[in-house]
């Protein structure tokens, strides 16, 4: 099926794709001539909309077995169960985030710590999925709080494995400030990634993330050093939450991130789950603001890229290896069949089962309608439960209204879980969503930019697409092998 849409107010550029996520950027005269099935042989862009299968509307039960072949290869994913494994092994922590109120205890706190027989029942369910790349994440609270179960939960899956023999890896979300070298060790020795939070230099870090000394932003940094002497440079990751005052100055904060080392930033908006409606007024903000934001600093970036410093906007990659390859970027929260559940299961510390940490996070807030049932349940019980039989109603983006007719949506996703969650059912209302509104407009701005065609801007989307150097790249646009 083709599906158009506008890339400009004046709908003078129009984007065409079909279901294989085939595409070509269009004045709007070849588009109509296009769609009409008049364009001349003679045009300019016959050949290239010919190669595209863009001239007809065919079905894709009407496709060439090698089209078919592409888009079995675009959604490979969906057959292959869930891969991410998130392990919420205690809830407390010691930092009082501004935005992540509901999703924490106190750091004394009783009951909120996952018990060794729940534990070593998800460690079962991560093996019974079929997929064959297993990742299992500890998150918290503060995971770094419960390392011994941490140690207890890596051992048990790797004796499971020692059978299975599936594809395991490890990661750890963490403030770093708990984990001693004997940790850190243990991470190194069991290839456990770790990833932490730096929402900026210290007074805006400090100023999200109290900790009960008010010092996060220097203790991060000091266990980030200590991290990396014993791990390894590459071992551990950051992330910034973007707060009302991050957005405020781009370059500061990618300024920050380049001077830690760090060659990429993921800019995401902040997440509407898992903090009160006052403080939402105090740090939150509309997706408008987030996208001028967004567009700032992606120029920022392209023009460090232009001047030879390798830098990446990881959540611009992901898109962009959704529209230049034929291959998924792998990313649980963007792809249709949504990754709730089919991608991505959370084992919570009481032993409840969510099918994405939003969901949990929804939970704790006293919205249980996305419980998959307890840990103790086999996986098919869980995965056929009702919270996910509701959930499916708006997991395929290709037939919700307004995606059916979209033409980002070869690249694009669904979010059950978020709608959900914001707007009341699984489906939702594309023309009032935030998820929507946020990716209609970075696809907008990236297939603008593609088509404006500058050459460092094509050499920096290339190599961000393919995870290559722009070293090697033959010219922009093509790679060289
Ligand atoms: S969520 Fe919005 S941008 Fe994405 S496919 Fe649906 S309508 Fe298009």
């Amino acid at each position: 099926m083709r599906r158009s849409t506008d890339l400009d107010p004046a709908g003078q550029r129009v984007l065409l794709s079909n279901d294989l996520g085939d595409y070509a950027v269009l004045d709007r005269p070849t588009h109509e001539a296009t769609l009409a099935g008049n364009i001349d042989p003679s045009h300019p862009r016959y050949r290239d909309l010919e190669a595209r299968s863009l001239l007809e509307d065919l079905p894709l039960s009407q496709r060439h077995d090698l089209e078919k072949a592409a888009y079995a290869t675009r959604k490979a994913f969906a057959l292959e169960g869930p891969s991410l494994h998130i392990f919420v092994v205690t809830l407390r922590c010691d930092h009082s985030c501004q935005y992540c109120q509901v999703s924490r205890a106190a750091v004394n706190a009783q009951g909120f710590d996952m018990s060794p027989r729940n534990a070593a029942d998800a460690v079962e369910r991560v093996f019974e999925s079929p997929s064959d790349n297993l990742t299992i994440e500890f998150q918290g609270g503060e995971p770094a709080l419960r390392f011994d179960l941490v140690r207890e939960i890596v051992g048990l899956a790797l004796a499971r494995n020692s059978e299975a023999q599936k594809r395991l890896t490890f990661s750890m979300v963490s403030t770093l400030h708990h984990l001693t070298d004997a940790d850190l060790e243990f991470c190194r020795d069991h290839n456990i990634r770790l990833s932490t939070s730096i929402d900026g230099p210290a007074d805006l870090h400090d100023g999200h993330r109290p900790n009960p000394t008010r010092d996060s932003w220097a203790r991060t940094i000091a266990a980030l050093r200590r991290a990396q002497a014993i791990m390894g440079e590459d071992a551990v990751s950051a992330l910034p939450t973007l707060t009302r005052r991050a957005l405020a100055d781009p370059r500061r904060l990618i300024d920050h991130y380049r001077d830690l080392g760090f060659p990429s930033i993921f800019l995401r908006p902040i997440s509407p789950y898992g903090f009160a409606r006052k403080t939402r007024r105090a740090i939150g903000y509309e997706m408008g603001e987030f996208l001028t934001f967004y567009e700032q600093a992606l120029d920022y970036i392209l023009e460090l890229n232009t001047s030879g410093e390798p830098f990446e906007e990881t959540y611009a990659s992901i898109l962009l290896r959704h529209i230049l390859t034929p291959f998924h970027s792998g990313y649980v929260d963007l792809r249709s069949p949504a990754g709730a559940g089919l991608g991505v299961l959370v084992y919570n510390y009481d032993g409840q089962v969510y099918p994405a940490d939003e969901a949990r996070m929804a939970a704790e807030t006293g919205d249980t309608r996305f419980s998959m049932g307890h840990v103790s349940r086999p996986f098919s019980e869980l995965m056929s439960s009702p919270a996910m039989q509701w959930l499916a109603a708006g997991s395929v983006a290709e037939v919700l209204p307004g995606c059916s007719t979209c033409a980002f949506v070869p690249f694009c996703g669904a979010d059950p879980v978020y709608h959900a969650t914001v707007q009341g059912d699984p489906i939702g209302d594309r023309e009032t969503s935030d998820f929507c509104l946020k990716h209609k407009s970075l696809f907008t701005l990236l297939f603008n930019r593609l088509a404006d065609a500058d050459q460092d801007t094509l050499s920096t989307f290339t190599a961000w697409a393919f995870r290559k150097p722009r070293g090697g790249l033959v010219r922009p646009g093509h790679v060289d092998r």
